[in-house]
């Protein structure tokens, strides 16, 4: 064989080689019109090449993010440097279907895209390569891991019974707001409370009756605060509030809204209607309170006093 005809040959593999890679591989000239449409491109566009080629990529593919896509030829273009973008940038770049059966997160493939400059014999870049790779497997993986993630970490804050913070995650929202109390001096509430003579409600109706009293009592308060407050269930039978920017006289308002819904809502047990109260305390964020230990006691004191005088009150009770 020839010396040309062994490089023809050589040549006609790689153009083999381009047409059936499992990578899209797209060319354009400085015109945005398609030079090279590979069998990846083909089979996940259901574009032939006839249809593709000499056109402009943008009238073929009116979903392409034109003003983007032409800032970041144009730097492959005049910088010669290549180019890359990942699917947490830009899910694709193409809207291909995905055909992988995994989840229906994917409807469309993920794409990483790399653009390459194509130089020509001379060293002039009027020609790029865009690189098309499938990687719907790994992102799918990533965000089935990201959102499984994220589930654990709202379940391991949360309570069971009730869906409020638990005891830990809601201690660590009432640090948060003691320091911006502290740092900004701003009005903040704490409320504390607890259900009466519950444990005459579990031994008169059960266990079971008990946890749906537990329950109705944090839907009832959720249902009384903002969304800006925050409720969690504290111990057994009970619950704390950090209402920001509220003082004393605002929580106690509050508080008494709590008390006179519980009052007047009886929780409902397999037909049978238990009726029950709550005692609440109040404290104000001050800036003696010299940690959330503190802060909680105080409010606890409030709770106290609230039982002491007879039960289904509530009081505010302020830092010594
Ligand atoms: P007080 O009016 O002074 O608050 O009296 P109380 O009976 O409510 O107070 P106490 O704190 O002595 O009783 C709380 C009871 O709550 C004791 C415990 O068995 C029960 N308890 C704690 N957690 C749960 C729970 O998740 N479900 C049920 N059903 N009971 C619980
Ligand atoms: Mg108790
Ligand atoms: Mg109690």
């Amino acid at each position: 064989m020839s010396k040309k005809a062994a490089l023809l040959s050589d040549f006609h593999w790689l153009m083999d080689v381009l047409q059936f890679i499992d990578v899209g591989l797209v060319i354009i000239d400085r015109n945005y019109e398609v030079q090279l449409w590979n069998a990846f491109m083909q089979n996940h566009s259901a574009k032939e090449p006839d249809e593709i080629l000499g056109k402009n990529l943008f009238q073929c593919f009116p979903e392409l993010p034109e003003a983007w896509f032409k800032r970041k030829t144009e730097s492959v273009f005049t910088l010669h440097n290549s180019a890359f973008t990942t699917w947490e940038q830009r899910p694709w770049l193409f809207r291909f279907p995905s055909y992988r059966p995994i989840t229906s997160i994917a409807d469309t493939m993920y794409q990483n895209t790399t653009m390459i400059p194509l130089k020509d014999t001379g060293g002039k870049v009027d020609h790029l390569c865009i690189i098309i790779y499938d990687v719907t497997e790994a992102a799918v993986n990533r965000l089935q891991n990201e959102a499984a993630n994220a589930e654990l970490k709202r379940l391991s804050r949360t309570d069971g019974l009730t869906g409020l913070l638990n005891r830990k995650a809601w201690e660590s929202e009432l640090l948060k707001e003691l320091e911006r109390c502290t740092r900004y001096n701003h009005a903040s509430s704490l409320v504390m409370f607890d259900i009466d003579h519950f444990k005459s409600i579990n031994d008169g109706h059960g266990h079971p009756a008990g946890d749906e009293v537990i329950r109705q009592t944090a839907a009832i308060a959720q249902k009384c605060i903002r969304t800006v407050d925050t409720a969690g269930r504290y111990g057994g039978e009970e619950f704390a509030i950090i209402l920001p920017d509220t003082d004393a006289d605002g929580a106690l308002k509050l508080a008494n809204r709590i008390r006179k819904t519980i009052e007047n809502t009886a929780a409902v047990y397999e037909g049978t209607e238990i009726s029950y109260t709550v005692s609440l305390g109040v404290c104000a964020y001050h800036k003696k309170l010299k940690d959330s230990t503190q802060w909680i006691d105080c409010a606890d004191k409030g709770l106290y006093q609230a039982k002491e005088n007879g039960r289904n009150k509530a009081f505010i009770h302020f830092p010594s």
